[in-house]
């Protein structure tokens, strides 16, 4: 790279974000159109700025439904933990009514 692919690489986001001035856009256009590097680093640069797009409908959908398990398994969870604590409180009351009665 030399330094105008290292101007140019300074304004691929804005170029990206269509912020540049007509005139800066169109010196970028001219540099990607002749430099193989440089078209090769912003296709990079966009694939990976795809990626971190804007969550659509579906990943709300999936983050729903996940929230949605989560809480159903912390419901089991504490229906879990009452019945281990009935069960305990259950054997305490037998073991004292058994020792009352064998008074
Ligand atoms: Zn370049």
């Amino acid at each position: 790279m030399n330094t105008s692919c290292n101007i140019i690489k300074d304004v691929y986001v804005l170029y990206h974000d269509q912020a540049l001035t007509p005139e800066s856009r169109t010196q970028v256009v001219e540099h990607l159109r002749h430099c193989e590097t440089c078209r090769n680093y912003y296709k990079a640069m966009k694939d990976s700025m795809h990626y971190k797009s804007v969550p659509t409908a579906e990943d709300y959908a999936k983050a729903l439904e996940y929230s949605q398990v989560a809480r159903k398994l912390r419901n089991q969870k504490l229906l879990l933990n009452l019945s281990y604590i009935a069960a305990i409180l259950s054997g305490i009351l037998a073991t004292f009514f058994v020792a009352k009665k064998g008074k």
